[in-house]
């Protein structure tokens, strides 16, 4: 007999990062993105994604 409880998978699929200076959608994150620091690709500007950043689920 197997008793023992598989453990509970968690599965987050990020989907993209709006940039903060011209809102366009980054995408392509497969980790948490969050404590990171990324290059926009449509203006080209910094931005950092701060440690407590929200996730929407959505
Ligand atoms: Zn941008």
């Amino acid at each position: 007999m197997c008793d023992q409880p598989k453990a509970p998978v968690i599965v987050a699929h990020i989907t993209y990062i709006e940039c903060p200076h011209c809102d366009t959608p980054q995408q392509g994150f497969i980790n948490d993105p969050r404590g990171g620091k990324f290059t926009c690709e449509a203006c080209r500007q910094d931005y950092q994604v701060p440690e407590n950043a929200e996730i929407d689920f959505g």
